[in-house]
Order: C-alpha cells, then sequence, then structure tokens
C-alpha cells in the first residue's frame, strides 16, 4: 500500500507522463499503457503512450493502438516516466535514454523477477497482470471507467490469465473482471481478436515446427524452434507466431515446454512455460532473462545454428528436471 501512494503521490505531481510499455509487447503490456494512457488522461494529466517495438496487427482492432509512440532521439523529457509490465531496464528498449537522463521513474508490475529500478516500484507479484495492478491504481484515484477504458484494462487481465485459465487467476481475477464488464468491456470481442484471428501463415509454420519438435525426460519436457528462414518463406515475423509454446504445454505428460524463434541470425527469443511445479523464471534468470514461475523468457545470442545454442539451455533444464 506504501509503494501505491507513493506512485499516487508522484502522479499528482506531474504534468507530463509518459506511460511505457516493454519490446515484444504482449496483451498485459499495451493493455496497461493505453488503459493507464487513458486513463491519466481523464484526470486532465498531458499523456503519451509508449512502447518502443513494433505492436502486432490484431491490436489495432482495439481504440487508441495507433496513437502509441516508438523511440526517438530528442524525444522531449517527460516529468515522471510510468514503466508498466517490465522487470528490468532492458526491457523499454530506447526508452532506457529517459532512464539514463535522470528522468523520475515509477514502475509498476507483477513480475518476482522485477529488479526495482523507478524511483518508486510498485511490484507485486500477487497480481495476475499489471493491468489488473493499472485497474485497482485507476480505481484508487476515482478514475471514471467508460466501456472503451473498460475495454483497453479488460484486455490485459484476459491474455495474461489465458482467457482465465492459468494458475495466476484467484477470485479477485473475477471480481476485477467482472467489474470492467459491468462498466461495458465485451469479452467474446476481445476473445475474437486475440484467439480468432490467425493468419494461414501461422499454421504452416506450426508444420515446420511440429517437425522440428524434441521430447525429453519422459514427455515432461517438450521444446522446437524456428529459424529466420522459416518465418522468410511465409513472410511473417516472429512476432506473429507467439502462442505455440502454450501448445507444447498442453501435452498431457508435459511440464516445461519451450520454443526459440530466431529474429536474426545468431539471436533468438526463447519462451519458456511449465505446467505445475517446475520454476521456468530461475532458468531465465540464468540466461539473462526474467518472467514469472510458470512463464518466462530471455534472448540467445550464438556463433553458430540455433539447434545447436539450445542444448545448453536443454540440458540446464534437462538436468533440473531430473532432480524434481
Ligand atoms: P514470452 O515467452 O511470452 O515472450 O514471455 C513470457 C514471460 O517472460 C513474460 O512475462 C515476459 O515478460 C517474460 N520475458 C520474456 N522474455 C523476456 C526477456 O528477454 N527478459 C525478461 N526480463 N523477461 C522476459
Ligand atoms: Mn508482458
Ligand atoms: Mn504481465
Amino acid at each position: 500500500m506504501r509503494s501505491v501512494n507513493a506512485l499516487i503521490s508522484e502522479i499528482n505531481q506531474a504534468e507530463k507522463i509518459l506511460v511505457c510499455g516493454h519490446i515484444m509487447p504482449d496483451g498485459d503490456c499495451i493493455s496497461s499503457v493505453l488503459s493507464l494512457y487513458m486513463g491519466l488522461r481523464s484526470l486532465r494529466k498531458r499523456v503519451i503512450p509508449a512502447v518502443d517495438w513494433k505492436i502486432s496487427m490484431e491490436y489495432y482492432n482495439f481504440p487508441h493502438t495507433g496513437e502509441i509512440v516508438r523511440y526517438s532521439r530528442n524525444f522531449e523529457l517527460p516529468d515522471l516516466m510510468i514503466v508498466v509490465d517490465s522487470s528490468s531496464p532492458d526491457r523499454i528498449g530506447g526508452f532506457q535514454e529517459l532512464l539514463k537522463a535522470g528522468v523520475r521513474t515509477a514502475v509498476i508490475d507483477h513480475h518476482k523477477t522485477n529488479t526495482y529500478f523507478g524511483n518508486v516500484n510498485w511490484v507485486s507479484p500477487g497480481y495476475s497482470s499489471t493491468a489488473q495492478m493499472v485497474f485497482r491504481l485507476l480505481q484508487i484515484m476515482d478514475v471514471s471507467f467508460d466501456q472503451e477504458l473498460a475495454l483497453l484494462n479488460y484486455i490485459g487481465i484476459a491474455t495474461d490469465t489465458g482467457f482465465f485459465r492459468y494458475t495466476n487467476v484467484d477470485s479477485s481475477v473475477f471480481e476485477d473482471a467482472a467489474c470492467l464488464v459491468k462498466y461495458g468491456a465485451d469479452p467474446a470481442f476481445v476473445a475474437r481478436v486475440i484467439l480468432e484471428n490467425r493468419k494461414l501463415e501461422e499454421f504452416y509454420l506450426e508444420r515446420d515446427a511440429l517437425e522440428n519438435l524434441e521430447v525429453r525426460c519422459s514427455g515432461k519436457f517438450a521444446y522446437s524452434y524456428l529459424e529466420k528462414e522459416n518465418f522468410e518463406k511465409y513472410g511473417l515475423s516472429e512476432e506473429e507466431f507467439s502462442g505455440f509454446v502454450s501448445e507444447l504445454r498442453s501435452i498431457a505428460s508435459v511440464e516445461v515446454a519451450m520454443f526459440a524463434s530466431e529474429s536474426k541470425k545468431g539471436e533468438a527469443h526463447v519462451s519458456l512455460r511449465s505446467k505445475r511445479y517446475f520454476d521456468v523464471s530461475e532458468v531465465a534468470k540464468a540466461f539473462g532473462g526474467g518472467g514469472h514461475e510458470r512463464a518466462a523468457g530471455f534472448t540467445l545470442t550464438y556463433d553458430g545454428v540455433l539447434p545447436e545454442a539450445l542444448e545448453e539451455v536443454t540440458r540446464f533444464i534437462i538436468e533440473r528436471l531430473e532432480e524434481k
């Protein structure tokens, strides 16, 4: 509660506020940025929504997504930067320059691997999503929710809980989501935009990913990968293919799932998921990334080819999985 009060006092003192999400933005990131943007704007703050990365096309079905700006040099410094859903400074891309320039920074996040890099930090891993924290904050600040704000805020709660399926779902998630639905958020619309909007090419990529599928540890560990040329073949970027790691986790025997996508030669994003007991955030942390116990990730850099570079990671996971 103390850190929420410190955050509110920072907001009250600021006039121009930058709300910044993380690179490779997901639904929680975009939802937190946009709902905080619209919420603070209704309190007559000058607010700029920011994410230093390309935003996946389906999110443009939601209002105000087109107003999100990327970093550019000569960025006019705000009084306050609020960083959402980001566990460490490297997650905000070019906006790290504002940290270096000494801009006052507040962090709102639910990752347990958060490094507390703000002047004030409201970090609470008990929340399902950063969007749920934004909801609580806007409620405390007496922001009135119209249909649009409710929709924007709902998106992150839905996506970060896998549409109310994951272990981060508790009664508070349903209570807050129910409030947002009462205020006018349309759950079926959000589900349709996010889940039923896939390109045919994604299925072809899935076929390639299935060809690379490996299963280890008596079925407890499943992993796969795609290289740059796979994506090029179908004209898709690696951001347009994000759900496959959850598909791997859905195999009955699987406890840990891993999926790596090569963004350029020598660099891949690795996504990790677990089902019941294995803490994948420890693996991600060991390789320079972060996340949650059941969902984490990191960037892998290497000299040779991706499948060989992955061997170190798979060995690391197998050793720990066999201990359990
Ligand atoms: P995803 O696999 O969907 O990219 O990410 C799963 C979770 O891990 C998310 O909560 C995300 O914030 C976190 N994560 C993914 N990649 C990285 C990374 O490179 N660094 C850190 N710190 N966290 C990451
Ligand atoms: Mn996120
Ligand atoms: Mn999140």
